[in-house]
């Protein structure tokens, strides 16, 4: 809360009820006219307004958070629009804020500092937080940082060891940051799986959520089981366009007739939005699986 006698530009955190985006203002902001950035392009979108094309799949959006220097404040959504606005907190400077995926991706392109409290106090990153943020996506810088985004540096993969020229930029808009060990966890093309969780604890019957991860790792299963996840069946699939077109095939199916009293805090990892109430059950996820030609 604001005190008489505090500092004019201090930030105090609000909730826009419409929307439930948080947001931290400051009076000088609500003297220019603030308005909700999620609301604003939320109605954007509705208009018709297309800026950011494609989908971003949750691997993407994951890696473009930690070169930003982002924390989500909600879920992401897997295979969000790069028009999807997203509730974030700095990891600077705190600051809570509302931008597209493209909007933060180009933040990243024109400043490297999507956030607007930093962009707007022309902060700097330092060499350490850049190098911080390449070590988290598992690479060692070893080129001085020259404060431009879009120049390549030097890095070494710290886990095979493989020498890669990798701009903040490319990392930023989805670039594996090793091409040898995340070439297929960001790879479209890769082979992908579709995945059922029931979860015994949400709702009066439980209800199961049907999801698509890649084949590299097991992360996502491991959230998952992680929060109360019983995983059903993973079936896996050539690449993850038909992954993502089994998902869809099974919500059409079963959301209508159950839907799921499920909110995005009953489900830290995200898939709320993929969920169905357990009483009608659940599908054999094998029965969608594409079969190979035969001749
Ligand atoms: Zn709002
Ligand atoms: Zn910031
Ligand atoms: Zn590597």
């Amino acid at each position: 809360m604001l005190r008489p006698g505090g500092d004019a530009r201090a930030r105090f955190r609000v909730r826009h009820e419409p929307c439930g985006a948080i947001t931290d203002v400051s009076l000088p902001m609500l003297h220019k006219g603030w308005v909700c950035q999620a609301c604003k392009l939320a109605s954007l979108t509705a208009s018709g307004w297309v800026q950011g094309r494609g989908s971003w799949s949750l691997e993407r959006q994951e890696q473009l958070m930690t070169v930003a220097g982002l924390r989500p404040l909600s879920p992401l959504l897997d295979n969000a629009l790069g028009d999807q606005p997203v509730n974030v907190e700095c990891t600077t400077c705190g600051g809570a804020q509302t931008n597209s995926l493209f909007g933060f991706s180009e933040g990243v392109r024109l400043s490297w500092m999507p956030c607007s409290f930093c962009n707007s106090q022309r902060f700097k990153p330092t060499a350490e937080m850049v190098s911080e943020r390449f070590a988290t996506l598992g690479l060692t810088l070893t080129s001085a940082w020259p404060g431009d985004p879009t120049v390549g540096l030097d890095a070494t993969c710290s886990r095979c060891g493989t020498q890669r020229i990798v701009s903040c930029l490319a990392l930023g808009s989805g670039t594996p940051p090793c091409l040898r060990r995340d070439g297929r966890r960001l790879d479209p093309e890769a082979p992908h799986r579709v995945y059922l969780f029931f979860f015994p604890r949400l709702g009066p019957n439980g209800v199961f959520k049907v999801g698509i991860t890649h084949c590299v790792d097991d992360r996502r299963l491991a959230q998952h089981t992680a929060v109360g996840g019983h995983l059903v069946q993973v079936v896996e699939v050539a690449d993850r366009a038909t992954a993502f077109a089994i998902e869809t095939t099974v919500l059409r199916k079963f959301q209508p007739i159950a839907p799921a009293p499920v909110t995005p805090a009953d489900l830290p990892y995200g898939g709320a939005s993929e969920c169905w109430d357990a009483f009608v059950g659940h599908p054999d996820l094998q029965q969608w699986v594409p079969r190979p030609a035969v001749d």
